[in-house]
């Protein structure tokens, strides 16, 4: 069963996040609910399933811009959706696990989430990182010259548009590893701390592993055509983090 929850009168007519859609994916009903609520008062049209499948149907329908995945679920549990979802969607996932421990084997299964909560979780701190991820389009900032395209060898960034292409083909990347690159681009020379990245894409307050930045790094250079664990764009700097490099 999916229910749609009704789009009641916006309680706050100034918030920018209008017209997004999150998809939440939680077989504890009352859960669902408390999650779907938060976010509808935040403004998101909501959708509720109940299991993995539906889940993976309804996210080809109605292409969300987030997706709330509990872990544990009957049929298809929240590692799988998270591929399957993948293949198709760059939605923001985040990832509901029940025990801490559960985070570090999904961050080691490298399977997309761009971020975690364990439960019990505040709703309200989920809401909070989910709209500062999205209010973070441009991690760089607006001035004109963050917004110009950065070119490293074979490697173009076009951080307004939100495009990347390598070697003239455009390469589709999930929004974590968006701002991840354009980060690193914006001070090419820089080493980046792996907290430096988390603050700049994750925001200041998130709460975590910080080899979760690991994880999408290794995404990322894999779509750049390197292996998981040295890139000749992301490149990696001993007992520091990472920074960028010109391709070679
Ligand atoms: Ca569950």
């Amino acid at each position: 069963m999916v229910d749609h929850v009704t789009a009641g009168p916006r309680a706050d007519p100034a918030r920018p996040g209008s017209g997004l859609r999150a998809l939440v994916v939680e077989d504890e009903p009352e859960l669902a609910g408390l999650v779907a609520s938060y976010l509808q008062r935040d403004g998101f049209e909501v959708a509720v399933v109940h299991d993995g499948q539906q889940a993976v149907d309804l996210a080809r329908e109605v292409d969300p811009d987030v997706v709330v995945l509990d872990l544990g679920l009957p049929g298809l549990d929240g590692v799988e959706v998270c591929r399957r979802l993948r293949t198709f969607s760059d939605a923001y996932v985040v990832m509901l696990t029940a025990r801490t421990d559960e985070v570090d084997t999904l961050i080691g299964l490298s399977v997309g989430a761009d971020d975690y909560l364990t439960k019990p979780f505040s709703p309200r701190e989920l809401v909070a990182r989910i709209q500062a991820m999205l209010r973070r389009p441009r991690p760089i900032g607006s001035d004109r010259e963050a917004d110009a395209a950065r070119v490293f060898g074979e490697l173009a960034i076009d951080v307004a548009g939100r495009d990347v292409w390598l070697e003239g083909r455009t390469i589709a990347l999930t929004r974590t590893e968006f701002d991840l690159l354009a980060t690193l681009a914006q001070r090419p020379g820089m080493a980046f701390s792996r907290r430096q990245l988390i603050d700049a894409v994750w925001g200041p307050n998130w709460v975590g592993d910080e080899h979760l930045v690991d994880v999408h790094v290794g995404h990322l250079r894999h779509k750049l055509g390197d292996s998981a664990t040295e890139g000749r764009y992301v490149r990696t700097v001993r007992g520091v983090g990472y920074r960028m490099g010109r391709g070679t």
